[in-house]
């Protein structure tokens, strides 16, 4: 399904839009075309070599008139295409399929496109290689645009449809698939055939088959839907510890957010290039992260909170893919903060907060990057661990309430459908506190993150702390609150200051000297700190300053500083 928000304007005019400040347009490389898919039905027979023949339909709806519709195909051979049993002429080259209509299709009209075709796993999207076992398996491996070659399809995440399978394998394989499992039949020569019917839209990415003699466990069910767990036999005893708690994170995700999206919740091990992928109710695995001996629970709460995040919700745009990968971190990040408590939150965040210092020493980026147009290359700590910070921040600045208001708001707004950067900011906002238009440019279209240069003094003739904040990173000033903390006899005194300057410094009135700074005391600020003596000293104290929050020269030991 393509919604309202991905409107097919032209890229000059997004680039002009850019260029003024306003919200962007659909601007990724994809070619766009006037059409809708609907619904895939793909019949899929695979020998024993894996080699396969295919039928597969695709309802085309069309969004004006037109004489041709191209679907991203590449590898597989094509037999024929037809419309209602017609035949149409075709042109299969350059990974495209280009059908010509006849007689031209009008707008509104929804044509089923049958390809029939045959190949053999190319080998990276279709994968068809012994697991560690040994053993023949298969896997679909799409992401980002691998559908393309095994499905005729529009491969391109702002175009969601439904999908059936039916799959026809040796009986010594047991076939998953998206959906609901309708239908099992024995056929003849040693043959069976499943069928699975997903009738909620979803990426190409996540159309994907798996072939193996899996064994399957029940997990249990959470608000009536079942959870199973499909394993290579071998691993079943190390495997299984690492979905214990699955129960309790779809429950945990469908009480923050709304409803589990599918119908049933299959975990599966595969031969996939990923560590995890997550093929909407379907996820799969790969096989290394379930052998042992040390199968952690990592990243099973990840992939599962991208039933929400990536596949009912998902990027009208590769540019907005932190709206997958940024929530998939931070609501997996989420997870463990109720079961475990702040410091599991914080925990992570610190870590991808190291991840992202190396990574802008190394490779600087914005998270929203249309100049990167292979989607591949996006999955970057920018997309991850920053994505999941500016979630964290935003929580920061409109409130725990505010915030978890808002992505339920976002997620019933887009269920199902597709969503931009724009959208978000869009709901948000509607939730009262102003724009949020400054804290968005800030943090998901430039590089780097605020450097912080801080000192404090006390003032005893004033009862009064003095902080004193430069920021010296490249570019504007960040516009952010920091919190500090002022441990005393009495406790923490905590305090918040406005960043907004390249030098700003605040006074607190305290009950008494405070014995220590502590910046950032709760990890909320995305930040590096220096620690330096102020340049002018109210008072000739010895203060010791210390930086709980991001990674910097200030982590480790507080540090004495002589003034
Ligand atoms: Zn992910």
């Amino acid at each position: 399904m393509t919604s309202a928000s991905s409107a097919r304007r032209p890229l000059l005019v997004a680039g002009l839009l850019l260029a003024l400040g306003a919200p962007r347009v659909d601007a990724d490389a994809y070619p766009r075309q006037p059409i809708d898919v609907l619904h895939y039905d793909v019949e899929i027979a695979f020998s024993d070599a894996f080699a396969f023949e295919a039928t597969t339909r695709v309802d085309v709806r069309l969004l004006s008139d037109a004489t041709e519709v191209r679907l991203d195909f590449e590898g597989p051979t094509v037999v024929a295409v037809t419309a209602g049993g017609q035949p149409l002429p075709y042109r299969h080259d350059g990974g495209r399929l280009s059908v010509t209509l006849e007689p031209r299709g009008s707008v509104g009209q929804v044509l089923p496109l049958t390809v029939r075709y045959r190949g053999r796993p190319d080998g990276v999207s279709l994968v068809a290689r012994p697991n560690a076992h040994g053993e023949p398996v298969l896997f679909g491996d799409n992401w980002p645009e691998g559908a393309r070659h095994w499905l005729p399809s529009v491969d391109h995440p702002s175009d969601k449809a439904t999908v059936d399978f039916a799959i026809t394998a040796d009986e010594r394989f047991e076939a998953v698939a998206p959906g609901r499992l309708v239908e099992e039949r024995e056929l003849s020569g040693g043959r069976r055939l499943t069928r699975w019917s997903a009738p909620v839209a979803i990426p190409a990415y996540c159309m994907v088959v798996g072939l193996a003699d899996f064994q399957v466990t029940r997990l249990g069910t959470a608000d009536g839907i079942p959870l199973s767990l499909w394993v290579f036999a071998p691993d079943a005893g190390a495997a299984t510890p690492m979905f214990a708690r699955s129960v309790a994170m779809l429950e945990y995700f469908a009480d923050l957010l709304g409803p589990y999206p599918y119908s049933k919740l299959a975990q599966v091990e595969s031969t996939i290039r990923y560590s995890g992928m997550e093929n909407a109710s379907a996820i799969f695995y790969a096989e290394a992260e379930l052998q042992g001996p040390n199968v952690d629970e990592f990243p099973v709460a990840h992939e599962i909170a991208h039933q929400w995040w990536g596949n009912s919700v998902t990027p009208a745009d590769w540019d907005d893919l932190w709206l997958s990968e940024g929530f998939a971190t931070y609501f997996d990040a989420l997870f463990y903060e109720h079961i475990e408590g702040p410091e599991a939150l914080r925990g992570r965040l610190r870590a991808g907060a190291e991840r992202l210092v190396a990574l802008d020493a190394r490779r600087p980026g914005a998270i929203v990057d249309p100049e990167v147009t292979d989607p591949a290359e996006k999955l970057t700590p920018l997309v991850y661990q920053k994505g999941a910070w500016v979630l964290h921040m935003l929580r920061r600045r409109i409130g725990d309430e505010r915030f978890f208001r808002g992505m339920r708001e976002f997620y019933r707004q887009h269920a199902g459908g597709n969503a931009t950067t724009a959208d978000l900011q869009r709901v948000l906002e509607a939730g009262g506190g102003g724009s949020l238009e400054g804290f968005f440019r800030q943090w998901l279209r430039r590089t780097g993150m605020p450097e912080l240069r801080v000192s404090w003094a006390w003032d005893e003739a004033t009862g009064e702390a003095v902080v004193d904040v430069e920021q010296i990173q490249e570019g504007a000033p960040y516009d952010a609150p920091l919190d500090l903390a002022f441990p005393g006899p009495g406790g923490a005194e905590r305090r918040t200051m406005a960043l907004a300057t390249a030098h700003d410094t605040a006074r607190f009135g305290l009950p008494a000297r405070p014995s220590e700074l502590e910046v950032d005391p709760e990890g909320w600020l995305l930040h590096r700190a220096t620690v330096v003596a102020p340049a002018t000293t109210p008072s000739a104290d010895r203060v010791r300053v210390r930086d709980t929050g991001g990674p910097g020269p200030s982590d480790g030991p507080p540090r004495e500083v002589q003034r």
